[in-house]
């Protein structure tokens, strides 16, 4: 039995039926559809054997990986069989995203349905499963990770009642050895522990994962070059990995997962082994030839519209490759205002290589690229940014008027102080003006004319795709007569 156990709470540790674009259902609070069918439709448990997750976050395969690598005695679990583990356990690595809900997606629906999300509430709840507080009583340290570890800092009252003993918050690859040991020596650990820059780890520093990261995800490099004000990322250096380095993790994936999918992981993708704000043709090319002779099937994490707007034979040619393999294939975006004046002022470089000026012209062609190539974005609308007017939330509309016909989702969310802006407001609620509402009621028309033809392409596959999908149109065409119905007493 190991002395480290991993895990991570349930809205986590899901496959999202190989679809990480459904994960964020997680953000959603409960709602009208009955929770068993909307936990079975947006985060299903992840299959097991003996307790063991077939597949886990990567994140959590990461720090798994790091303290192989130094020796521990480590396993991670699923959390509904953490009971059989953890009598022997004397330290639990717990990964997070947004364990609060604080997180831009989680917060807004939060704020509109007046609930706690669901990832809020599953991440409490396996804090307060029986056989941890049982194992905190026999000494059992708690040691919290992950990308959403900075929203700690806004609950210290819950860290304490918790028996949360130690939150990292960082790249931890470099300092995980001399945390963990602290802890199995039954040592005081720091209560919230900040990586320093000086400890951020090269990428050959950076071990690959021993076990298989969920839906095939895979990091291609870490860290972002266009410095937005209300990005985390920007604080982290550009970092790219080997193409062989990735290609052994995808080994890893298919060898002991038999799910030849894969994910890759970069906070622009298109920026693959460039130094700039300029594709690098060769690197990006090679990536992907290298990839595809293992792969089945590719997504992208994240990708930059200014670069795809950049590049549009570049992108064109990868396009032809990768859907030679599919039908579509997916990425998150970040649009965030259809106003240059609001552009240069928040995030300047963001569509570089073209001026800030450029940003609204910039969208519009990315946007088109990707609807004649077949790549279905996930796009982000910032509302509420602290410097924004009504003329910018107007340009935005036109903006949205100007994408309709581009296949995507585009998701409206209120401002949550990151980066650079982390002393701004919270935006709420309460200080949605007319304007907002109407943006965000052109954003749901927009995502509902899409989301059929989006399932229509996605569900194909397996036997059970037509209930699946039926399943989601259900849940599309009620959330629709919902919408509508709040758009009514928003007016009334
Ligand atoms: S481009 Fe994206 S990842 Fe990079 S700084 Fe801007 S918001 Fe962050």
């Amino acid at each position: 039995m190991a002395e480290i156990l991993l895990t991570s709470d349930r809205t986590l540790m899901s496959d999202y039926h190989k679809n990480e674009f459904l994960g964020f259902g997680t953000c959603a609070p409960p709602n009208f559809v009955p929770e068993w069918l909307f936990t079975y439709l947006f985060f299903p448990h992840m299959k097991t054997k003996g307790g063991i997750p077939k597949t886990a976050p990567y994140g959590l395969r990461k720090v798994e990986a790091q303290l192989l690598k130094e020796g521990f005695n480590v396993a991670t679990v699923s959390p509904r069989y953490l009971h059989r583990f953890i009598g022997k356990a004397k330290v639990l690595g717990i990964h997070v995203m947004d364990p609060f809900g604080l997180g831009p997606a989680s917060s807004t629906l939060a704020s509109i349905l007046k609930k706690e999300p669901y990832l809020a509430k599953h991440f409490k709840k396996l804090l307060g499963l029986r056989e941890i507080l049982e194992a905190k009583k026999h000494g059992l340290k708690i040691i919290v990770g992950g990308p959403g570890a900075w929203q700690f800092k806004y609950r210290p009252d819950f860290v304490d009642k918790s028996g949360i003993d130690c939150v990292v918050e960082g790249e931890s690859e470099k300092i995980l050895a001399t945390l963990f040991r602290s802890a199995l020596n039954g040592e005081q650990l720091p209560k919230h522990y900040d990586v320093n820059i000086k400890d951020v780890p090269q990428t050959f520093e950076i071990p690959d994962i021993v076990n298989p990261s969920i839906n095939g995800l895979v990091e291609i490099g870490r860290g972002c070059c266009r410095g937005c004000e209300f990005c985390n990322v920007t604080t982290r250096p550009l970092r790219w990995y080997p193409v062989e380095k990735i290609l052994r993790e995808i080994d890893v994936n298919i060898k002991l997962s038999k799910n030849h999918g894969v994910c890759l992981h970069g906070e622009d993708v298109m920026l693959y082994g460039s130094s700039n704000v300029m594709p690098h043709e060769e690197k990006l090319l090679q990536l992907h030839r290298e990839v595809l002779k293992k792969a089945d099937s590719i997504s992208w994490s994240h990708c930059s519209l200014a670069a795809v707007a950049a590049k549009p034979k570049l992108f064109a040619q990868l396009s032809e490759m990768i859907l030679s393999k599919q039908r579509w294939w997916g990425a998150e975006i970040g649009i965030e205002t259809g106003s240059a004046e609001l552009a240069k002022k928040i995030m300047p470089a963001k569509a570089r290589p073209f001026k800030a000026e450029e940003w609204p012209e910039v969208v519009k062609q990315g946007m088109g690229l990707m609807h004649d190539h077949f790549l279905a974005p996930a796009g982000t609308l910032i509302v509420g940014l602290p410097e924004e007017r009504e003329e910018d939330l107007l340009k935005t509309m036109e903006l949205m008027d100007d994408l309709k016909d581009c296949r995507s989702l585009i998701v409206p969310l209120f401002f949550v102080p990151l980066g650079k802006l982390k002393s701004e407001d919270w935006f709420k609620k309460a200080q949605l003006t007319e304007l907002h509402k109407q943006l965000l009621i052109k954003c749901a028309e927009h995502d509902f004319r899409w989301a059929g033809n989006l399932m229509d392409i996605t569900f194909t596959d397996k036997w059970y795709s037509p209930a699946l999908k039926g399943g989601y149109k259900f849940f599309t065409w009620i959330a629709k007569r919902k919408t509508r119905q709040q758009v009514k007493e928003f007016h009334g």
